[in-house]
């Protein structure tokens, strides 16, 4: 039978993800909290982020973070209200120095994820609020005339006046985060938009640089044609992998990716075509007795074992005289490196990407407290929102900010009631 509890608690939290813990962290010692986890520990996502080092944000102004997310007018007031630096600060006071990398990104000056979640888990210890693992949140009720949800989880039946969902999305399914969630809320009238992998590696058709893996190229233009769609442009750094395409250009647009959608990949963003051709030519003109080898890695400023790939690709030999390269042969090497196409066979799936796409609507969600439109008592925060972000420490700003956001405005609205 299941054990029921008399208390009823004025907060509890559903998940002790980022999110989560960064809401029982701020929420007053006052407000009687509860977190509900269904995994043996908490944290257990944090403590892979970064590749274990927890990249937490990242630097520079809170206006540009606005547009690396799906959703920009969503995101605004509540990165504003709890900005990276508010973030760092809040760390730092606490003990945690950050350190920022070359290219922006955030972690702790320890580099381990455990001291982010050892931070958090103090917090709430200090505010004394419970943190009860083992517990999986299978169906939530709300009650009409008293506003009290009843919560029952695989071992009791909990009350509370309030409740946060911070069940993360869908990705990574082992670390807890399995979509099951969404499934319990439905009950609840919540509309939840399609669930798709974000942040992931892409398979192509008639992948032909497995031997380049570990190659990366800066400052690619990577432009997506859709069938039923505007093409998508972006520009970033690409990695070659065995089996594909990664790097943040690859893994920030991953989101909009289908199978047999084109993709084209310009190597050479910096330079026009027209700029390249007269380079060969002129190098040609310069040097009639050298070979294609010498013309094309000496005029692409590209690794050679890529520009030795597209020899290949085109059948040039390597030893033909520059004297005798055609200027068929040019244009086609030029429109290799400048508009190079690939198939996309799939994306990867939600056991390795690192965000999920989709989630619950946010058109039924207030962004001035996160609560949800219609259901009063209800918030909804972190990954489980239709929010993604790009990789670099995005998501987990946002994790942040919008438990920060939620948890002051809910302990404003509580003060008020109590006056
Ligand atoms: C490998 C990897 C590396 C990443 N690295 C970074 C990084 O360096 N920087 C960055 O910004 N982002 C990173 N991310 C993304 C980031 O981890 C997530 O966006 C973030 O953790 C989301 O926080 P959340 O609290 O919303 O959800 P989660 O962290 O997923 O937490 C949700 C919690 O809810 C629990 N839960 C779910 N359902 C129930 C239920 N029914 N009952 C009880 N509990 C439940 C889960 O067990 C889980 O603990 C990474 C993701 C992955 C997978």
């Amino acid at each position: 039978m299941t054990k029921s509890f008399k208390t009823v608690y004025d907060l509890i939290i559903v998940g002790a993800g980022a999110s989560g813990l960064f809401a029982g962290a701020e929420a007053e010692q006052s407000i009687k909290t509860l977190i509900l986890e269904r995994n043996t520990s908490p944290g257990i996502k944090l403590l892979m982020t970064g590749s274990g080092q927890c990249n937490l944000t990242h630097d520079g102004n809170i206006k540009d973070f606005v547009k690396r997310y799906n959703n920009p007018s969503f995101v605004r007031t509540i990165l504003y209200a709890f900005t990276n630096d508010n973030l760092i600060q809040w760390f730092e006071e606490k003990g945690l120095k950050c350190i920022k990398r070359e290219d922006g990104k955030i972690f702790p000056a320890s580099l381990n994820a455990q001291d982010v979640l050892s931070v958090l888990l103090d917090e709430i210890n200090k505010k004394g609020h419970q943190i009860k693992t083992n517990e999986k949140v299978q169906s939530i009720k709300r009650d009409l005339e008293t506003g009290i949800f009843t919560v029952n989880t695989n071992k009791c039946r909990y009350s509370c006046r309030n409740l946060i969902l911070a069940g993360g999305g869908k990705s990574y399914p082992m670390t807890g985060s399995n979509g099951e969630l969404f499934e319990v809320i439905k009950p609840l009238g919540i509309r939840v938009t399609a669930l798709k992998p974000s942040l992931t590696t892409v398979k192509v058709c008639d992948y032909p640089y497995s031997t380049l893996t570990g190659v990366t190229i800066k400052q690619v233009a990577l432009k997506i044609n859709k069938k039923e769609a505007k093409p998508i442009t972006s520009l970033g750094d690409l990695l070659f992998t065995p089996s594909g395409l990664s790097g943040p250009v690859i893994i920030n647009n991953s989101r909009n990716m289908d199978s047999d959608d084109q993709i084209i990949i310009d190597f050479l963003s910096d330079a026009t075509m027209h700029s390249l051709e007269e380079r060969m030519v002129a190098y040609i003109r310069r040097n009639t007795k050298k070979t294609a080898k010498n013309v094309f890695f000496d005029t692409i400023d590209l690794p050679n074992r890529l520009v030795e790939h597209f020899l290949k690709r085109l059948n040039i030999k390597t030893d033909t005289k520059a004297s005798e390269i055609s200027v068929k042969q040019i244009h086609e090497m030029i429109q290799l490196v400048k508009s190079h196409p690939f198939i996309v066979k799939e994306t990867g799936g939600f056991d390795k990407a690192m965000a999920t796409s989709g989630g619950v609507c946010t058109a039924d969600i207030r962004t001035e407290n996160l609560s949800c439109k219609g259901i009063p008592g209800l918030y909804v925060i972190g990954e489980m929102l239709d929010i993604d972000g790009e990789t670099g420490g995005y998501n987990l700003q946002f994790a942040f900010s919008s438990a920060h956001k939620c948890i002051f405005s809910f302990i404003i609205d509580e003060s008020k009631k109590m006056c």
